[in-house]
């Protein structure tokens, strides 16, 4: 089916295969159409699967026709695009940008984040804009420093949406929610909504279009998952071995860490070894952060070492390998994490390292994604640690005569997700 097919305008045609895309994926095929109609959407499809043009495109080819009947009138916010991370804004902005580029009408798009300056922003928003796309809590700074209006708003997009429905934004979100005008269209994109939140979710939505790719043959991404058993204290060194092994075929690699400690440790010690690798978390400032994933993507580094910060949205083309170091928290997380490689079509490889105390924990996330991986040793990192008994619930291991249940686990995870450290809030995303 082409993209001409689904009632977009020529101008967005036109961006869209000059972005080079052929034909509309599954996600953009059942979405653009319902979005036009004015409905409300929850969607759901594979990380990498083209979420951000399937809201992005039918959103311009709406705005652009409204400017063209009201050239004259004030630029007020019509849509309202709230992210998770600051990374995630930038993209999404340029996606916007890039797809409005032959619209007759000229849209005026903003993008606003925390960790810079908010005078330009300020300024930015002067005269007014068509979209804003904004991390939560730079938005709320902006309403209070009478930057932005959002009385006009007439769609809202969550991006990235179970997230946002965490608690690490709840509470910004009922804010925002409450300056906008009840009457609006909601759409709602993500690759995961756990059943708590879809519940959350569509306490906003109203008859929606429940869009739900995923599984559809053709649609999975082509990600091959990888386990290999090792001691937690070898990881590095294993980390380190495969890098080196794997010289001139991985040329881009995205570790995953648990906080941002293990982020500057790994990074410098790999660096310390000749490997081009390079921290990247809610504790750098946001230029750095900026710069480092713009040149990850230029390959100048070659080794990003992550919290989860980069496990939401972050779209690397050819990034062949994604590591989980430190598994993620849960089920959910893992999904993300691994969705940064095997993009567009293409392929790509996540390898998880396990060891005795994480193997339960492990076997939770396949669980939960109805798979069972083989566990493969490298030879030279072969483990030595067997799990640690524990006399509660804390889902590393098995007590004789008191076995966690899963409930048991899937709450001892979520405990351990709330106390942990940067890799539970926002790291810096705001
Ligand atoms: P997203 O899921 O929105 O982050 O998109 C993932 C990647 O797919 C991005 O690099 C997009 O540029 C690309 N993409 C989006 N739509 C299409 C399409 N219809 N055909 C090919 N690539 C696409």
């Amino acid at each position: 089916m082409p993209f001409d097919s689904l009632g977009l305008a020529p101008a967005l045609v036109q961006a869209a295969a000059e972005s080079g895309y052929a034909a509309p994926t599954a996600i953009q095929a059942a979405a653009i159409p319902a979005i036009l109609q004015g409905r409300d959407v929850r969607g759901s499809a594979q990380t990498g699967s083209g979420k951000t043009a399937a809201f992005s495109l039918p959103l311009l080819q709406r705005l652009s026709s409204e400017r063209a009947a009201q050239a004259e009138g004030p630029r007020r916010v019509r849509a309202l695009v709230l992210v998770p991370t600051r990374e995630l804004a930038a993209q999404v902005g340029e996606t916007l940008r890039s797809l409005a580029q032959h619209l007759p009408e000229r849209l005026k798009i903003v993008v606003a984040f925390g960790g810079v300056s908010i005078n330009p922003q300020m300024m930015g928003l002067r005269g007014g804009a068509d979209i804003v796309v904004a991390t939560p809590g730079r938005l709320l700074d902006l309403v209070e420093h009478n930057a932005l209006r959002l009385a006009a708003v007439s769609t809202l997009v969550l991006d990235e949406a179970d997230r946002l429905f965490d608690l690490g934004f709840a509470e910004e979100l009922g804010r925002i929610l409450a300056l906008l005008p009840a009457k609006r269209q909601n759409l709602l994109f993500s690759a995961t909504f756990p059943p708590a939140i879809q519940a959350l979710a569509d306490g906003m939505l109203h008859e929606p279009a429940v869009i739900d790719v995923q599984g559809e043959p053709g649609t999975e991404p082509n990600i091959v998952q990888r386990v290999i058993e090792v001691d937690a204290i070898r990881r590095t060194q294993l980390l380190r071995h495969l890098l080196k092994q794997h010289e001139g075929e991985w040329d881009r690699v995205l570790v995953f860490v648990a906080t941002q400690h293990a982020a500057q440790i790994v990074a410098e010690k790999l660096y310390k070894n000749g490997i081009y690798a390079v921290p990247f978390h809610g504790d750098i400032a946001q230029g750095t952060r900026t710069d480092i994933l713009s040149q990850f993507k230029q390959s100048r580094w070659d080794v990003v070492i992550a919290t989860d910060l980069a496990a939401r949205g972050i779209d690397i083309a050819q990034l062949p390998v994604v590591i989980n170091y430190d598994l993620p928290r849960s089920p959910t997380d893992y999904i993300h994490r691994i969705g940064r490689t095997g993009r567009a079509g293409e392929s790509g490889l996540a390898i998880s390292f396990v060891s005795a105390s994480t193997e339960a924990h492990f076997q939770l996330i396949e669980k939960r994604q109805g798979l069972s991986l083989p566990r493969e040793r490298i030879e030279g990192f072969e483990p030595t640690e067997v799990a640690v008994p524990v006399t509660d619930a804390s889902g590393t291991g098995g007590v004789k005569g008191k076995r966690p249940s899963k409930k048991d686990k899937l709450r001892a995870a979520a405990k351990a997700a709330q106390a942990g450290g940067d890799n539970n809030g926002n790291d810096g995303g705001l």
